[in-house]
């Protein structure tokens, strides 16, 4: 167990949340009182790890299944940023990912020869952005950034390694998530699968794996512009080319961490949902991780071009 990523954040005024309650069927609201002696205020919210404790101003200390680390770690991001704090609930809600500060430009297409596709891969990118009624790899970006949105808040290592006011790296961050969508743009292509929502996830870790990962280098996914674009900004197509292999195993090792964290709460979650017929060897395959909360995002990556 680790306890990296430790957020400490005390509700002065008392902190009401929403909890299930079989008599009405539905979330009736209640403030979050101490466990041993009732108080309701100057309750401290501990996030640690993937746990999250509570501490009352008499220091008893107690759980709270409604009140999980990744709620805790979003509070602390609405706090810093100065928004309006609200209990999240269960749910994500806050998308803690940074945003690289650089300029979005998409790189030209190299001269004839060097880095281009195949005729086939062109055609399977066709087929692809239909099924996925946006292109590929605007798809394979939106899913991974919604791999780093679920895994951020609710892994204490992710978050100190990838959230800068803890001390992470943003552009670690920016990398990581896109090394997860080359890895499902390529796995998608080597499988010949069309809609990204259908690609088991443990192919995408597959292509991330040390020994493996170099390969994702040289892929180049295709804008549909009629200047014949990279789908990848100039800024990205640099460091493809010339980042250290220290840097890059590190990216690919942290793309790994974001979709093992990933699969791990899509069978958690499926355990309870299917019960008997859980089978702990089924693939996770991405549709398996939509939140009904969490929108998609297809525009992040390229907004100037
Ligand atoms: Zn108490």
């Amino acid at each position: 167990m680790t306890e990296a990523g430790e957020v400490r954040l005390t509700a002065e005024c008392g902190l009401v949340i929403g909890r299930y309650t079989p008599e009405v069927a539905g979330e009736l609201e209640e403030p979050v009182s101490c466990p041993s002696c009732g108080a309701t205020t100057g309750i401290t919210l501990i996030a640690f790890g993937r746990d999250a404790r509570l501490l009352c101003g008499e220091g008893h200390e107690w759980a709270d299944d409604h009140i999980p680390a990744s709620a805790v770690r979003q509070m602390m991001h609405l706090v810093t940023t100065g928004q309006p704090v609200v209990f999240p609930g269960v749910h994500l809600q806050v998308m803690l990912q940074p945003v690289l500060d650089e300029p979005h430009t998409l790189a030209k297409m190299p001269p004839d020869g060097e880095g281009t596709q195949s005729s086939e891969q062109d055609w399977w990118e066709i087929r692809a952005g239909v099924a996925n009624h946006v292109p590929v790899f605007t798809e394979c970006l939106n899913q991974a950034r919604k791999l780093a949105f679920r895994a951020l808040p609710g892994d204490g290592d992710l978050y100190a390694r990838l959230y800068p006011s803890a001390g992470g790296s943003a552009l670690d961050a920016h990398m990581s998530v896109l090394l997860a969508a080359l890895a499902m743009y390529q796995a998608s292509y080597l499988t010949r699968v069309e809609r990204i929502r259908e690609l088991p996830l443990a192919d995408v870790a597959a292509l991330l794996r040390p020994g493996r990962s170099a390969a994702l280098r040289k892929v180049r996914p295709l804008a549909v512009d009629p200047d014949q674009h990279v789908h990848l900004r100039v800024t990205d197509i640099d460091r493809l080319e010339t980042s250290s292999p220290d840097d890059w195993d590190r990216w690919a090792r942290t793309a790994t961490d974001l979709v093992a964290y990933n699969i791990e709460i899509a069978h958690r979650w499926l355990k309870v949902l299917q019960q008997d017929r859980y089978d702990p060897d089924q693939d996770i395959r991405v549709f398996r991780l939509d939140d009904r909360v969490f929108e998609d995002d297809t525009t992040w990556y390229a907004t100037v071009r």
